[in-house]
């Protein structure tokens, strides 16, 4: 899809066009000529999918739809802050087209446990599953639900979104499709997204004071081998053997420069490399050699024969060492606050996510803006209540909801 958007289909749908307006950046010059029509840079694409889909959506056959596309896309931020909240950004934007409500909720859902499973699984970061509230929701749509990752230092980080839009869009946009029954009807729709943010989010979740902490899964080198005493005969070679072995089942880097072990320890364990191998003259006589995990230093001696047990192995271990970290932080970072009193104070005094229940206004949502500088994460699923009123207005609560400072 094109990278400009005519006005005139940006404002097709009403809700969507005053969400995004106020960060919208716009093209009004062609050269040195002015543009009859300004054009929108694009902030999401749902505006140029749905225009696609009128055209070639007709029946129940053409359907569902799925289109995936990697691209970048601007939001003209007043303050940024590098790969947590950038006026361009790369993301991955997924939209689909089906017949029925129920089936757009299910792809919802669907990729929400998607991106959850990735947070979790690949790059250990426990992340919270929930719903936005109206006021967070994405502009245009029915529902929005979100995965949200807590940074070491307690400030949230909304990960990734999917979205729900019923059939407004279609409405908006006019796309039908003759269903079995010979009725016309309008297609629901669904987009989600994931950005380069995430790289900020991995810097903020795993890093420490010695710089990088990369989960091997998208770590581009997982281990690095430093030769000590290279110049001792048999040093370079055996370090390259083991470099030729450990390439069938690992992204691995031999460094044979000559700057000091100690200069390269410290060069790799800057850039999150999550295994060090160190491979020296007495290592070989022992048929040993010494690896080092980036995120606790443990060091291992370990047999040569055994790394193509031990290396993934311990790989999966540093992920799931990494996992525990960040949740542990966010469980001691999770306050319960049942009055307002204790809420204003949690806000000032303690870093991290306050629960607390909502009775659904944008009133309370918006005071709590103001007197705690906290806004709503989420509406998790799946956790009890722990009230029956308001934080902020004392009426009966609806919700239970994670607030929280972001980024
Ligand atoms: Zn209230």
């Amino acid at each position: 899809m094109p990278m400009f958007i005519p006005e005139s289909l940006l404002n097709k749908e009403k809700e969507h066009v005053e969400g995004f307006a106020p960060e919208v950046a716009w093209v009004t010059m062609g050269g040195s000529e002015q543009l009859t029509e300004r054009l929108c840079v694009r902030p999401t694409s749902e505006t140029l999918f749905c225009e696609h889909y009128a055209n070639i959506i007709r029946s129940y056959r053409d359907l569902p739809k799925l289109y995936n596309q990697w691209c970048s896309v601007v939001r003209w931020e007043k303050t940024t802050r590098p790969f947590l909240r950038s006026r361009e950004f790369l993301w991955q934007e997924g939209h689909t087209m089906h017949a029925t409500a129920e089936e757009a909720q299910e792809e919802t859902l669907r990729m929400l446990e998607i991106y959850a499973n990735f947070f979790e699984g690949d790059l250990g970061m426990p992340v919270l599953r929930g719903r936005k509230t109206d006021k967070e929701k994405f502009a245009g749509a029915e529902a929005t639900y979100t995965v949200e990752a807590l940074m070491h230092d307690g400030k949230a980080l909304q990960g990734g979104t999917t979205h729900n839009f019923g059939d407004g869009f279609a409405r908006a946009f006019d796309i039908k499709y003759l269903d079995r029954d010979n009725q016309l009807k309008y297609c629901h729709q669904t987009s989600w997204g994931v950005s380069t943010r995430i790289i900020g989010g991995i810097i903020m979740t795993h890093g420490d004071d010695s710089g990088l902490v990369l989960p091997p899964a998208v770590a581009p080198i997982q281990v690095v081998i430093i030769p000590v005493q290279m110049h001792k005969e048999g040093v370079l070679e055996a370090a390259e053997a083991l470099r030729a072995r450990l390439s069938k089942f690992c992204r691995v880097k031999l460094d044979a420069s000559d700057n000091s072990p100690g200069w390269k320890f410290s060069e790799y364990e800057m850039k999150g490399v999550p295994l060090r191998l160190e491979i020296g003259p007495r290592d070989i006589e022992n048929g040993q050699c010494v690896l080092v995990r980036r995120d606790n230093r443990e060091k291992l001696f370990v047999s040569q024969d055994d790394l193509e047990a031990v290396i993934p192995e311990t790989l999966e271990a540093l992920r799931a060492a990494l996992y525990e970290k960040a949740l542990e932080n966010r469980r001691n970072r999770t306050w319960d606050a049942t009055d307002l009193d204790t809420l204003v104070d949690l806000a000032n005094n303690r870093s991290g996510y306050i629960r607390a229940m909502w009775c659904g206004e944008l009133a309370c949502e918006e005071k709590l803006k103001e007197v705690a500088d906290v806004t709503s994460r989420c509406m998790p699923f799946g956790e009890e209540p722990i009230g029956d009123t308001c934080v902020c207005c004392g009426k009966p609560a609806k919700s239970l909801v994670y607030w929280g400072k972001a980024y």
